[in-house]
């Protein structure tokens, strides 16, 4: 009795609210609510070869599948969601993204059997503002969904690179281009890599990771993210 009074109480000032729309959620695992679930912008590209993603790669990076799951748009629903991960600590959101993404692929028709899924690497003064990678938090969803196994300190980031807006795509890619290494290449070799982080917009960060890992031998490379956002 006491402690059900506690929880209302506290449920009174600490409610526990849906990211999409800010109504009230009964179940505290969830991070949307059911009628903002049914609404997620799914692209459905997953199933499709030649997609919209698998274009963005298409004669810059030998890629087996790309994919992103989700449309995003400004002020929607997916930027909200993405919003809540990357400055709120809500990584129960992401988590629930990533097993999104991870049912899609599940049930696409193309999944192939990947060896390990690696979370796109963060700049590590990042990662020391923000305490976590959102990609990680993504591809632990992915993980759970998958089975595929989460491989997280292989590849790392090496240094800062210069604000990426104003440059064009060649500039982008000599600014990018050195910025990750793999630590332990036999690791990698021969193994199917699926490669993930939260939005893909130019694919420029995505491919310079990507070059990378393909450098070591026999190695194969799937993209996905959670939105697209198209320019
Ligand atoms: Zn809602």
């Amino acid at each position: 009795m006491i402690s059900q009074a506690f929880r209302d109480l506290f449920k009174l000032f600490f409610p526990h609210l849906c990211v999409g729309c800010g109504q009230e959620l009964t179940d505290s695992g969830q991070s949307i609510c059911i009628h903002c679930r049914i609404h997620l912008p799914h692209t459905g590209f997953a199933s499709y070869p030649n997609n919209p993603i698998e274009k963005i790669f298409a004669g810059r990076i030998p890629v087996m599948f790309a994919h992103s799951e989700f449309y995003f748009s400004q002020n929607g629903l997916v930027q909200q969601m993405i919003h809540q991960l990357k400055y709120h600590n809500n990584t129960r959101v992401g988590y629930f993204l990533g097993e999104q993404l991870g049912n899609a692929l599940l049930h696409s028709g193309r999944w192939q059997l990947y060896d390990y899924i690696i979370p796109l690497p963060m700049h590590p003064k990042k990662m020391h503002q923000r305490g976590y990678n959102q990609a990680v938090v993504i591809g632990k969803g992915l993980e759970a969904v998958t089975q595929v196994p989460l491989l997280e300190k292989i590849v790392v980031r090496n240094k800062k690179t210069d604000t990426q807006t104003r440059k064009k795509r060649t500039e982008r890619w000599e600014n990018v281009a050195d910025s990750f290494t793999v630590q332990e290449p036999e690791a990698l070799y021969q193994k199917k890599i699926l490669l993930v982080d939260d939005v893909i917009t130019t694919g420029a960060t995505l491919e310079a990771c990507g070059q990378h890992i393909l450098r070591v031998e026999g190695t194969q490379l799937g993209i996905v993210s959670v939105a697209y956002a198209s320019k």
